[in-house]
């Protein structure tokens, strides 16, 4: 791969040369990922098993932006940013409940990003304004739909759930269909994966579901059945991204881990950058001067979290240089009856990349002086949380 370095790269992000949002270098690679949270606190359903119920986190509040979605755009220009990003956006409630996050979406794509929405795809008014966006845009755009049977049921929006999916699919957009396990879900498991075949093609992806009432702690599994039994019931369905997630999951990573410089959070609400849901430093206002450079700090050997529950996404992107996984793709992806695809050649190519591809590896020297950074940060947090319990 030809290393080509500009001049913002080099100095701030030491990330190799920008992916085709420029048409500089090779198709459709992307130099971090972004998971942009929407400041939403509620929900169109209520799913039992939801970390956010869990943690009483919802306040029926969806906040206005402190800043227009054209200047988040500025916030998160490639060229700040060093090239492409992969733009997750997500909310601790229903994403779509945000009016503004459309046109953020729309200012992201026209930036050249990557766009990702979480959705439980039942505003259809959102998802028709997603759908009527140019042909060129919607190429670069994908979603992932939760796929909560019992509640959609239950509240006779299932026809709704898959015309708003198809809406999207016809329109151009890549998405995935992704089930959270949830042992009340057992007996309805059947009926629920034909309608996904009868309706798109192709068996749902499955997750796998943490408790979060010890968030900070242990974060287990969660259900009433052991590990084995877990393993061998949601197993079944040939999903990569059930078994890796299965795979790594109550497992503490140790590897040096670049979160923080080549991946990171950005919370609308305050406006700034953090390295992971657990951040080891601390974080970073990057919105009042969106023209300064972010000074990107990898967390290293320094994870704070108990694992790396999302690692289908963090780890799969590139998180962790020289880590075996599956690709994003493979998580993501299903091939229909038809032979159609979920994805779209765009992002089945862009999900085949990884992180390290476009960044200079870390030397040694560069390794030891991040932990030098971030391990007394890091120490101070776990001493905290282990006196006063917190997150
Ligand atoms: S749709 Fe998602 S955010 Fe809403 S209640 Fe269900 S799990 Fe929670
Ligand atoms: S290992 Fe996973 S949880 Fe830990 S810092 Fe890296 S990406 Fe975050």
């Amino acid at each position: 791969m030809s290393v080509k370095k500009n001049i913002a790269t080099a100095r701030c992000n030491k990330s190799r040369g920008e992916g085709s949002a420029n048409g500089s270098a090779k198709p459709h690679k992307f130099v971090r990922f972004i998971e942009l949270r929407i400041p939403v606190h509620a929900c169109t359903l209520r799913c039992q098993y939801c970390y956010i119920t869990h943690r009483s986190l919802f306040d029926s509040s969806v906040r206005p932006f402190r800043y227009s979605p054209h200047y988040i755009r500025r916030v998160l220009s490639r060229q700040r940013l060093g090239g492409a990003a992969i733009i997750n956006m997500c909310a601790e409630g229903e994403t779509l409940l945000s009016s503004e996050v459309i046109e953020l979406a729309r200012e992201l794509l026209e930036e050249g990003h990557y766009v990702m929405i979480v959705t439980n795809a039942t505003l259809t008014n959102r998802i028709e304004e997603l759908a009527n966006f140019p042909k060129e845009i919607i190429d670069r755009l994908f979603i992932k739909f939760s796929y909560h049977y019992m509640q959609l049921k239950e509240r006779g929006l299932l026809d709704k759930f898959f015309n708003n999916i198809r809406m999207m699919r016809d329109a151009g957009a890549s998405f995935t269909l992704e089930v959270t396990p949830h042992d009340e879900l057992i007996p309805l498991v059947e009926e629920m994966n034909q309608r996904a075949i009868k309706e798109l093609g192709a068996l749902p992806h499955f997750t796998v579901a943490r408790d979060d009432r010890y968030a900070g702690r242990h974060l287990p599994l969660l259900t009433q059945m052991n590990r084995e039994e877990y393993r061998n019931f949601w197993g079944r369905f040939n999903s990569p991204l059930f078994d890796y997630k299965f795979k790594i999951f109550e497992q503490p990573r140790s590897e040096f881990c670049c979160a923080g410089d080549w991946s990171g959070i950005v919370e609308i609400a305050t406006g700034t950058w953090r390295q992971c849901y657990y951040n080891a430093s601390r974080p970073v206002d990057i919105f009042t001067d969106p023209d300064s450079p972010i000074p990107f700090l990898a967390i290293g050997h320094n994870c704070m979290s108990p694992h790396c529950w999302n690692g289908h996404t963090w780890l799969g992107l590139g998180s962790i240089p020289g880590m075996e996984t599956p690709t994003y793709a493979e998580m993501r992806n299903r091939v229909c009856e038809d032979g159609s695809e979920w994805l779209n050649p765009t992002f089945k190519e862009l999900f085949s990349h990884r992180l390290e591809e476009a960044h200079i590896p870390y030397s040694l020297s560069r390794r030891i002086a991040t932990d030098l950074k971030v391990a007394p940060i890091a120490i101070a947090k776990r001493i905290r949380r282990l006196i006063f319990g917190s997150r």
